[in-house]
């Protein structure tokens, strides 16, 4: 009976298995199908990061967005990007999608610069992308085919992929930034302790990670943290934006460190174009009625 559940309970992981496999051979063919069509269901959503004032009477506002892919597979409904950019990154596929994000968000913002809106955009770069030599010129064609500024547009990168750096990488980072690209250390402080890229990398920037920032209000540790982060970037010259801000104790923490940026569903969360344009289109109006006040004052 023993040896039949051992079997059984095999048989079992192999049945789960192959369905795991099917399951992802399965969105793998359906996201190479939903790059070639209007219909596949991927779209750019947009999160807003606000710049953090010196005056506590001040309205925040939009500094730029960070573009995040979403996935609406049309049987499965909406997929996160956690459990398809793995999948895109094992298979390849990153390079392509990541080319998708980069020239539709291009495209986005290019229009709100256009109606007045002076905002930066961040997409994110993954591991597999500083292998293909061919990026720079890639995302140089993406900037000439939309008109977007080469200085309105950050890369985000994480520790692994700074740490799995090989030379030709840190050219290309380079090259990028020589052009006026800045670049961002992604989710700072989870991947590695060996700083070294920090001399290696030409960065501009650091978000640091939700996992500090949520419990800045209960934990002391987390507060010291934070505080380091925001002095060692200081102390190195960089900016520093800080991920998953949900809470106005923790604004106000934040703020008193100086840190320049903040992103998190306290401002927005990651939302389609149109809600992007309606939140900057509300914010003009709000400053340009606190300017008329203002002007009436004196
Ligand atoms: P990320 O680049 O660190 O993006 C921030 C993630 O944190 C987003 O999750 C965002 O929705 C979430 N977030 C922002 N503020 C808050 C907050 O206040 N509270 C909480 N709980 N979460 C917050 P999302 O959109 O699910 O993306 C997850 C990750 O997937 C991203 O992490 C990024 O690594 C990757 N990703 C998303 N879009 C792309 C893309 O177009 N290309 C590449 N290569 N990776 C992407
Ligand atoms: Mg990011
Ligand atoms: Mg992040
Ligand atoms: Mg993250």
């Amino acid at each position: 009976a023993a040896k039949n559940a051992g079997r059984n309970t095999w048989a079992l992981y192999k049945h789960s298995m192959s369905v795991e496999i099917k399951h992802r051979m399965g969105l793998e063919a359906d996201l190479r199908n939903a790059l070639n069509s209007e219909t596949g269901g991927l779209e750019v959503y947009y999160q807003p990061q606000v710049l953090f004032t010196e005056n506590k009477n001040e309205a925040l506002s939009v500094v730029g967005v960070e573009a995040l892919v979403r996935w609406f597979h049309p049987e499965h409904g909406a997929i996160p990007p956690m459990d398809f950019i793995d999948i895109a990154e094992s298979t390849g596929i990153i390079d392509e999608l990541s080319s998708w994000v980069t020239r539709q968000a291009c495209e986005d913002v290019v229009l709100w610069h256009k109606a007045g809106f002076d905002i930066s955009l961040a997409v994110n770069l993954s591991p597999h992308q500083l292998n293909n030599r061919y990026l720079p010129d890639e995302i140089f064609q993406v900037l000439r085919d939309t008109g977007m500024a080469a200085d309105k547009l950050t890369l985000e990168i994480t520790e692994s992929a700074a740490v799995q750096n090989t030379q030709t990488a840190v050219e290309m980072l380079d090259i990028l930034n020589k052009r006026g690209i800045s670049l961002a250390m992604d989710d700072f402080g989870t991947g590695y302790s060996n700083l070294g890229y920090l001399k290696s990398l030409p960065l501009d920037c650091l978000k640091i990670d939700r996992s500090f920032v949520t419990h800045i209000e209960t934990n002391e540790e987390d507060r010291k943290l934070v505080r380091g982060i925001v002095n060692l970037a200081r102390g190195m010259g960089l900016k520093v934006v800080a991920e998953g801000v949900e809470t106005e104790h923790q604004v106000e923490f934040l703020r008193s460190l100086h840190c320049d940026v903040g992103q998190g569903y306290l401002f927005g969360r990651p939302m389609n174009k149109l809600k992007l344009v309606a939140m900057l289109e509300r914010e003009r109006a709000q400053a340009n009625l606190w300017n008329e006040l203002n002007d009436n004052e004196d």
